[in-house]
């Protein structure tokens, strides 16, 4: 596994690049925001630790920015030395995945690097895709090709939980214990209107796309293309 390190501090690019490959990783580093830029476009890498305070035309989060509006869907870590919750709500906003603040341990370094390379690439970002069909958890907007969709609050839910489960079977049951709280008092039969909604807003309107909402008889529900 490649990664690409943007650090503009010779030390601490230096130790992380030494402490990742101890691990077995291949380590780039760069110390400006523009080469990072450059580097992170490369398909190559499949993770990146970014500074969040760069040198260069931008920061660590408007690097970030850019690399998810240009539909790079590399893993990224931001390392900052601030760590308030409005900074670190602000890096996972723009799209980094994981977020850690300095000092680190290198061995927590290394345990996140591997806990975002497990996760499937389904999301770019703060947006999950399923064909035409994304939706933004940070904007909290969905759109089939370029025609926005509007939905309640709990459409979104919905379509956020089934849009991270693509292809594969889910019950009323499971709907109902991820969607609703335990608090909830809900009938199978809700779930069936709910998705109706949903197929009428997602589907219905979209002849010319593939429906993507299924019914699974007697089993459920799936959100898949095919
Ligand atoms: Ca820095």
């Amino acid at each position: 596994m490649r990664i690409l390190v943007i650090e503009d501090e010779p030390k601490i690019a230096q130790a992380v690049k030494r402490g990742l490959e101890l691990k077995g990783f291949a380590v780039d580093v760069v110390y400006d925001a523009d080469t990072g830029l450059a580097h992170a476009s490369d398909p190559d890498y499949d993770a990146i630790v970014l500074d969040r305070m760069l040198p260069g035309s931008m920061d660590g989060v408007a690097l970030c920015q850019k690399l998810r509006a240009g539909d790079i869907s590399t893993p990224i870590i931001m390392l900052t030395a601030r760590g308030t919750i409005g900074d670190r709500v602000e890096g996972l906003n723009s799209g980094a995945d994981d977020y850690l603040v300095k000092p680190f341990s290198f061995d927590e370094l290394t345990a996140r690097v591997r806990a975002l390379l497990r996760r499937p690439p389904v999301q770019v970002g703060t947006s999950l895709k399923l064909a035409d069909l994304t939706l933004n958890t940070g904007s909290y907007e969905v759109h089939r090709g370029k025609e926005p969709i509007k939905l309640s609050h709990k459409e979104f839910t919905l379509l956020e939980y089934l849009m991270h489960h693509p292809g594969q079977v889910i019950t009323k049951d499971m709907i109902i214990s991820h969607v609703w709280d335990q608090d909830a008092d809900i009938l199978p039969n809700t779930i069936e209107v709910y998705i109706g909604y949903l197929r009428n807003k997602i589907d219905r309107p979209f002849p010319k796309s593939e429906a993507l909402l299924q019914t699974v008889r007697g089993f459920g529900y799936k959100l898949s293309t095919g």
